[in-house]
Parts: structure tokens; C-alpha cells; sequence
């Protein structure tokens, strides 16, 4: 699951959607400069600002 820090949009993959939550979550920061964020069960780091999908954005070829 990813949620949204700004606003009440959030996507998981169970969503009706041929997209990866982590795609649209960049997709969402990119349009809207919203912080995404994620909790995938993990323990979420009260530091991190720009979630971990947006850093490999960069480096993806499609
Ligand atoms: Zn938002």
C-alpha cells in the first residue's frame, strides 16, 4: 500500500489498474509534489521524505 501524506490518494495492487502501486505513487509525487509514502508492514523511518519507488524513477527505462 501506498498512501499519500498531503492528500487522500493511496494505491495498492489490488487496485484495478495495469500499474504498479509503486509507479503510480511516483507518478503522483511527480504531478503533485505530494509525499507518498508506503506500509508495506515495514516500520517507516520518521526521516524519510521521498519514498524509496522515487529514487529508482532515474534509473527506469520505461
Ligand atoms: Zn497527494
Amino acid at each position: 500500500m501506498k498512501y499519500c501524506l498531503n492528500c487522500d490518494w493511496r494505491a495498492s495492487a489490488t487496485d484495478d489498474s495495469d500499474r504498479s502501486p509503486s509507479r503510480r505513487a511516483i507518478d503522483h509525487h511527480v504531478e503533485t509534489g505530494h509525499t507518498v509514502d508506503s506500509s508495506d508492514g515495514t516500520v517507516p523511518s520518521a526521516t524519510a521524505t521521498i519514498p524509496e519507488a522515487a529514487l529508482g524513477l532515474e534509473r527506469s527505462s520505461d
